[in-house]
């Protein structure tokens, strides 16, 4: 960014509440008011089976509904939270909130999953194992109604000890999955070995899929691999129907998109839910 002399400069700075020291220690103050004021919401996006139709996910999207600036989209809050360590609190909160949400659900006699999205630094720190297992047994949710999904950048750093974590999760019997899949470097070898049963396409390789494109040939080679491998393969972004119908073709298992559902409050999915006939214990 570019540094700007004089007043303005300094109004500027303020103005984008991120950029300077003052603006940045405001949003760190503004989030752990936040927290204690209870001002953050989850939103659940569902995940559908390419060929029944079926929801067979849910993802937890967090939101912040500020007071006087609406509902905060992660993208303007979770960088800052990551920065100041906050997001260790704030993801306590959500894979708590998830889980309570997915219990009411199950107890529904609905057997989808539930998606819980987590930082780098959440996925790197000490307890987060810890956390997990006590999360789960709170709620008294079996381990694989969870599922975490980690950036492939995130499962990439410090490969060997992404491993290591993703390897104890997975033991304990909860999903893993890889989000943003294919913006990473993952080699090949890496891939075989990660304990990963899903592989989310990133968006940036589903908005431009018309057929013959470059992004169709990746999009289908990344299909063919993860199959290899035994994966499940989920393409998120789906907007369109020709979209949703090329995924399909091409063998994608799993669709979640702003065609197919938007994120939505945990009442409005269950009225969805109410629509569609789970599976009953
Ligand atoms: P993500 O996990 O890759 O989530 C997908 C994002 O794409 C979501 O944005 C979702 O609303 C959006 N999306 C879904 N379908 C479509 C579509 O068809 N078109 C378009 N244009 N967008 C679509 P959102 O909710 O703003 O979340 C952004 C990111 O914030 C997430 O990316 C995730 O990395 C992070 N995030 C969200 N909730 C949490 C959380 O509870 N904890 C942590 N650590 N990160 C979170
Ligand atoms: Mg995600
Ligand atoms: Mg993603
Ligand atoms: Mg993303």
């Amino acid at each position: 960014r570019v540094k700007h002399a004089g007043r303005n400069g300094y109004r500027f700075f303020e103005a984008t509440m991120d950029s300077s020291v003052h603006g940045h220690l405001e949003l760190q103050n503004a989030l752990r008011q936040a927290l204690a004021e209870r001002e953050f919401l989850l939103h659940y996006q569902p995940k559908f089976d390419a060929l029944s139709g079926q929801i067979v996910g849910v993802e937890a999207l967090i939101r912040w509904l500020r007071p006087g600036s609406g509902m905060v989209s992660p993208a303007q809050f979770i960088p800052a939270a990551e920065r100041s360590g906050l997001i260790l609190a704030i993801g306590d909160w959500a894979l708590d909130e998830a889980c309570r949400q997915m219990r009411a659900w199950y107890d529904q006699g609905h057997r989808f999953k539930m998606a819980v999205n987590l930082s780098a630094q959440q996925f790197r720190h000490a307890r987060l194992i810890e956390t997990v297992r006590a999360t789960l047994a709170r709620h008294e949710l079996p381990p694989a109604q969870l599922v975490l999904e980690i950036t492939e950048t995130t499962a990439m750093e410090e490969a060997e000890t992404a491993m290591g974590i993703l390897r104890t999760l997975a033991e304990m019997g909860v999903g893993l999955s890889i989000d943003d899949f294919g913006t990473g470097y993952s080699s090949l070898a890496y891939l075989k070995r990660l304990p990963a049963g899903e592989l989310k396409i990133d968006r940036a390789f589903v908005g431009e899929l018309t057929p013959g494109s470059e992004d169709a040939a990746i999009v289908q080679a990344i299909i063919a691999l993860g199959h290899t491998l035994g994966r499940t393969i989920v393409a998120e972004g789906v907007e369109t129907v020709e979209q949703r119908d090329f995924l399909a073709v091409s063998g994608c298992d799993t669709l979640q998109g702003f065609l197919l559902g938007r994120p939505t409050t945990a009442t409005a999915l269950s009225e969805l839910l109410a629509g569609s006939s789970p599976y009953k214990a």
